[in-house]
């Protein structure tokens, strides 16, 4: 039942999970090197959880008691949040555990979501120790905005949520072929980036998006802060009626009968997570009101869905926490590496959509797919390999909730 009419304030209580191989394997000397002081400077309670192994994370925030947390914070690169979300989002109350404050402190070699918070604040860049403190900062300070996540659909009918990036051709090679200079820390992606450039290659698929409509000013997402933090409120706002996952398939009626009409299956019935009403069957043709991409031969294609793909690949400069929008970006086949090289190093500043590349294009949609061609490849999700063959994807703007500024 809801808390009703308590002012009193309490301190948080904060599950911080640190992946002790994140990065150079050093996020458990950074958590008593610089967290710890903080948190027990500003007097926040803190359960630290070491992961033992991969997926450790993600089966322990699906079984866990939440009401004993005011948030889940993460010490590691976006892989382990990306465990975190995902488990969140397949407990049978995901709608009200996918509420649960989510903090994200980079101790991994890929930190674009905490190079993004930072980013979100105004500051100047900061990396390393300084992108360290500033994250660390907000999470004291404990203030609360939206996050949108993006659903992803994998060839196998699998579902993956996502809050960072899907990825396909050179970026996503990079991602993958960087692994093993895991141990430079995040200068991997420079080192991966440059020895692609020496084989670049093109990659043949198909790409189909739904455009989207033209915004309007956003105001500010601030939408709660912690229990300790300023503003506070022990009642959890939130915006989300609670209704059961049973009426799915009236929520796509009444939302929009375009698609409901594609639809020749209904949804499982306890499919979690939230419904994606935008988006046709894989094995039938996109909707007719998404635009299909002409060409066929591409670079890259990229999907941002923060402002940062790394510390410093500043790779969609208009991207908020939760605009609500797919940031697609590709690169047709026919740039010379050197124009590409140029891409990336315009990147660092978030310079290279103003330099006039016309292999480059990029568009803002809520939703896309992209059916590869070639016979081998790799799409990464969150920097995360998944699955190589058809995806498709949709955004979900604001359903989580991020410790931000
Ligand atoms: P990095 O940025 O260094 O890649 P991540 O947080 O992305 O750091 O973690 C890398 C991978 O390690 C992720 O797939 C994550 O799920 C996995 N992982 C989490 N905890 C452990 C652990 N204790 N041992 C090994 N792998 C782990
Ligand atoms: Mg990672």
């Amino acid at each position: 039942g809801e808390r009703q009419g308590c002012i009193v304030r309490r301190p948080c209580r904060v599950m911080v999970l640190v992946n002790p191989q994140s990065g150079r394997g050093q996020a458990l000397q950074l958590f008593s090197g610089q967290i710890e002081p903080m948190l027990t400077e500003a007097s926040i309670p803190y359960t630290l959880v070491i992961t033992e192994h991969q997926n450790h994370a993600r089966d322990l925030v699906r079984e866990t008691d939440l009401s004993q947390w005011d948030a889940l914070v993460i010490l590691s690169g976006d892989g382990l949040l990306f465990e975190v979300l995902n488990g969140l989002l397949e407990r049978e109350d995901w709608e009200e555990a996918i509420q649960t404050p989510l903090g994200i402190l980079p101790g991994g070699s890929g930190n674009a979501l905490a190079a993004s918070v930072h980013h979100y604040t105004k500051s100047p860049p900061a990396w390393g120790k300084e992108l360290l403190l500033s994250c660390g900062f907000l999470l004291c300070k404990g203030l609360v905005t939206r996050l949108d996540l993006v659903s992803v659909h994998l060839a196998s009918s699998q579902r993956i949520f996502s809050f960072l990036s899907l990825a396909w051709g050179f970026v996503a090679d990079i991602d993958i072929e960087s692994e093993k200079y895991r141990l430079v820390g995040p200068m991997r992606f420079l080192v991966g980036t440059l020895m692609r450039l020496a084989s670049l290659r093109v990659y043949q698929g198909r790409l189909a998006y739904l455009p989207a409509p033209p915004s309007t000013p956003q105001n500010s997402s601030l939408c709660s802060s912690l229990p300790c933090g300023p503003n506070s409120s022990p009642n959890q706002n939130s915006r989300h009626n609670h209704s059961t996952n049973s009426n799915h398939n009236t929520v796509l009626n009444s939302s929009n009968n375009a698609i409901t009409t594609m639809r020749t299956e209904p949804q499982p019935v306890n499919r979690k997570g939230p419904p994606d009403s935008l988006l046709a069957d894989l094995e039938q043709p996109v909707p007719e009101h998404w635009t299909v991409v002409n060409e066929e031969d591409f670079v890259l294609v990229l999907a941002m869905f923060q402002s940062h793909l790394a510390e410093d690949l500043f790779a969609a400069p208009g991207a908020t926490a939760d605009d609500g929008f797919i940031h697609l970006l590709y690169v047709r086949a026919g740039i010379s590496r050197l124009a590409l090289l140029t891409l990336f190093m315009t990147m660092e500043k978030g310079g290279h959509l103003a330099i006039g590349c016309p292999h480059l294009v990029y568009e803002r949609v809520k939703a896309f797919r992209l059916e590869p061609l070639s016979p081998e490849g790799a799409i990464t999700v969150d920097g995360e390999m998944v699955e190589y063959g058809p995806v498709q994807a949709q955004v979900h703007e604001g359903i989580a909730r991020l410790i931000s500024a």
